[in-house]
């Protein structure tokens, strides 16, 4: 038996261990901000039917530009935008891969600010880009100074602002963002993931004044096709173009085209969940503040509430009773998905079962 110390893993790799959050086969799972809610039937069956259709040229490699399904995201997009102003990848974590994979490198650093997504710095890592992180102001805002002066001091090629913020769900407006735009020359990633939950408009507005911006989104969030793995962004053709000498040939199936193609078909249908997701959301945090947590302003699908003494015995009393939450975020802080209304009412009452103040 050969083991990892045994092989010649990249110096930068050694002790490191396997992102991801425990996939726990649980009555109420709230961990990962997916969607609690499945397909319809009709949808799915309408997938099984076009998988079945592109099973008949499986012998043949998909289509590898992705036109079809760019297009479609385009018109999903609205704001003018074409598909060769979109890429798509498997998840955008893939699509954040490829921009690092073009735009970082040895070298070059990649600016974000916490407490922000988790992922950021393994993509950095991987595409050997250097990664550096500043604080956000103490409510988990950003504004156009904090910003503009960490960029003059790191001169990131790439920034990275999430919008709304993973795990926080503070929002950055638009003024802020133009600003960041107007005062450098970075690419500015910015990353809407959770963005079909909130009230604020999205940074596509910019898009045709400021060619060095991209909007990033997932289909894994809003969309409820987490398990279909699409991510995607709008950008100038020229930063899509980018992308494409990076990616692995074919690297999006024929299955994930057709499956996605299917559900944007279907959008009002598959996002009909987004408006009472958010307010499952709201109406916990309301719920949560009367009950003397501290609870940050969320624009997301997911609640950020504190502070625990023991964050983690928490967590394990919440799975205990079969609820599995994320242990993430700053320190004494858990984060909730909103889910079902009989799920959120599973976790309101196992909240208050337990003593959350207890050390
Ligand atoms: N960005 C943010 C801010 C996220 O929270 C997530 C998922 N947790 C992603 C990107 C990645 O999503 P996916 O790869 O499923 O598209």
């Amino acid at each position: 038996m050969i083991s990892l110390s045994d092989l010649p893993l990249r110096a930068d790799l050694v002790g490191q261990e396997p992102y991801g959050a425990p996939q726990l086969e649980v009555p109420v799972v709230l961990n990962v901000n997916e969607n609690p809610y499945p397909p319809s039937p009709a949808i799915r069956h309408e997938m099984a039917a076009a998988i079945v259709s592109a099973a008949g040229s499986l012998n043949r490699y998909p289509d590898r530009e992705a036109l079809g399904l760019r297009g479609d995201l385009a018109a999903y997009l609205g704001h003018g935008l074409a598909a060769e102003n979109i890429w798509a990848a498997n998840g955008s974590n893939e699509v954040m891969a490829h921009l690092l994979t073009a735009f970082g490198g040895p070298g070059r650093t990649v600016l974000t600010f916490t407490p922000t997504y988790s992922m950021y710095p393994e993509y950095a890592r991987n595409t050997c880009t250097g990664y550096v992180t500043v604080p956000r102001n103490d409510d988990y805002t950003l504004d156009a100074k904090l910003v503009l002066d960490a960029i003059t001091k790191h001169q990131p090629t790439v920034v990275l602002i999430t919008t709304p913020n993973n795990p926080t769900g503070t929002t950055v407006d638009l003024d802020t963002i133009e600003a960041i735009l107007e005062g450098s020359d970075v690419l500015l990633v910015v990353d809407e993931a959770y963005q079909e939950f909130s009230s604020g408009p999205s940074a596509l507005e910019l898009l045709e004044r400021h060619p060095r911006l991209i909007v990033s989104r997932t289909m894994s969030k809003a969309f409820a096709l987490a398990g279909g793995r699409v991510g995607y962004f709008a950008a100038a053709p020229a930063i899509v173009d980018a992308c494409r000498i990076v990616r692995l040939p074919y690297h999006l199936s024929a299955q994930t085209q057709v499956i996605a193609r299917v559900a944007l078909a279907h959008s009002d249908e598959m996002l009909a969940q987004v408006r009472s997701l958010a307010a499952e959301a709201r109406s916990f945090e309301d719920w949560a503040r009367g009950r003397g947590y501290e609870v940050i302003d969320s624009q997301a699908n997911f609640s950020l509430i504190g502070r625990f003494p023991d964050r983690h015995r928490v967590w394990q009393d919440l799975l205990d009773r079969g609820i599995l939450i994320r242990e993430t975020g700053p320190a004494g802080f858990l984060r909730v998905s909103a889910g079902t209304p009989e799920e959120m009412a599973l976790l309101r009452s196992a909240l208050d079962e337990i003593d959350p103040t207890l050390e």
